[in-house]
């Protein structure tokens, strides 16, 4: 059931390759192997979207790939790679999988899968129908074992194989199909779809760096909202990770902090514009920090004092729990943490605020709280003619408020 689809039937031209994805191709080709793009690239070529990066499947070993790109290294993870740097991008160059035995743990779970396949055995191995396509850009070919090109002309997510033992192999690729339906707008298929609420509570026992990571390709695809959606229509119960109950326990109807974070984010990146995944992150976690920041206010604490106290309440949480990297969660906490200093604006306080290197992405935190109606806009307005006013003005402003 191999099928080769020809150039009129996709229209995908060499050209419209990375030129690193292109040349690592053809350099692979030039020394005797056998080489694709393959996976996502060539699914959003077919859709007319620019795909983010790209990856190559070939029959040459690690060592064999090591060989001919001088810039190049091995990274052994669960799976060895070869990333090849071409000027300033760098291409992800997998050997075909398959053939010998996999090792897996009690429960099915794919612990160790390092042999080396053909082509044909590396397509089964792949997730969804429409990331197993391998185009060759000397022939303008794409090789479809699994009528990848039919489910993405009709939309639709379909699991290669059976799909209940390909979760139970991989618990995250329960995350992949809510994230690429969501990122796609495709149709989970019904045979693809029915198992995930028996096994998305596997996910919890995935490490919790290996679940943070694919939150952050599903909070950043540009598509955050539409995933969340799939999240709930494909089952998936409260309780794989808390961001996701974070994330699943807000409206979605655009009143309230994630919500609007979550619009932002998705806007700007479907705008081309950089987004901080700090910024985001503090403002998903803003209704916990929130509730724990009122808490100990209403206890007798003084406001910066509450605000740090509901800061070290969280800390462990948010770096072991949610597997948030230190450098995240130290821009979440310089954020939460100038909140209550704008209520300032006398004397030399609100000059020592503006030049905080945090005050930027503070101040447009501000801006959403004042936006929810959880400080006054005046408040936000003041800051907002403070920072643009020269330093007589300044002066003036920090005399008269009170
Ligand atoms: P994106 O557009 O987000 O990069 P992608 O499908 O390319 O989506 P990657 O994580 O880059 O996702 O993976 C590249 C390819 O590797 C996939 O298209 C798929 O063929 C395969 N793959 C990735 N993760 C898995 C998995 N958990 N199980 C099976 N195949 C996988
Ligand atoms: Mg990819």
């Amino acid at each position: 059931h191999k099928q080769t689809v020809p150039f009129g039937e996709h229209g995908i031209r060499a050209d419209m390759l990375s030129f690193a994805a292109e040349k690592v191709v053809r350099r692979l080709h030039h020394e005797g192997f056998e080489a694709y793009v393959v996976g996502g690239a060539v699914r959003d070529l077919l859709l007319g979207i620019e795909p983010k990066d790209f990856d190559v499947a070939t029959n040459a070993t690690p060592e064999e790939v090591r060989k001919v790109f001088r810039r190049s290294r091995i990274i052994g993870r669960r799976f060895q790679i070869v990333h090849v740097m071409i000027g300033p991008e760098t291409i992800e160059v997998t050997t075909f999988r398959g053939g010998g035995k996999v090792q897996q743990n009690e429960q099915g779970r794919i612990m160790k899968d390092n042999t080396y396949g053909s082509m044909e055995e590396d397509a089964m191995r792949r997730d969804f129908t429409c990331n197993a396509l391998y185009y060759d850009p000397m022939r303008q070919q794409i090789i479809d074992f699994h009528q990848g090109v039919a489910a993405i002309r009709a939309r639709k997510l379909v699991m290669i194989g059976n799909p209940a033992e390909r979760y139970q192999e991989d618990p995250v690729r329960v995350l992949r199909a809510v994230r690429l339906s969501g990122k796609l707008g495709f149709e989970v298929d019904a045979a693809t779809a029915e198992p995930i609420p028996h096994y998305a509570g596997r996910l919890k026992q995935e490490p919790v760096a290996r679940l943070f990571d694919e939150i952050m390709k599903l909070l950043f695809s540009g598509h955050s909202r539409e995933c969340l959606q799939q999240l709930n229509k494909l089952g998936i119960e409260c309780g794989i990770h808390p961001l996701f109950d974070a994330l699943q326990n807000t409206g979605n109807q655009g009143a309230d902090m994630v919500s609007l974070a979550l619009k932002n984010t998705d806007e700007r990146l479907r705008a081309d514009k950089s987004v901080s995944v700090g910024f985001v992150l503090a403002a998903i976690l803003w209704p916990q920090l929130n509730a724990h920041w009122l808490r100990n206010s209403a206890a007798g604490q003084k406001s910066a004092a509450a605000m740090n106290s509901a800061i070290a309440d969280l800390r462990d949480e948010i770096e072991k729990g949610w597997g948030v990297p230190q450098r995240f969660a130290a821009t979440m906490r310089e954020i939460w943490v100038l909140q209550p200093q704008f209520a300032n604006r006398k004397g030399a306080r609100p000059h020592r605020l503006l030049v905080q290197p945090r005050f930027r992405a503070a101040y447009d935190f501000l801006v959403l709280r004042a936006q929810l109606g959880e400080v006054d806009e005046a408040l936000a307005q003041w800051w907002t003619v403070f920072q643009h006013a020269n330093d007589d003005k300044r002066h003036e402003m920090s005399m008269s408020s009170s």
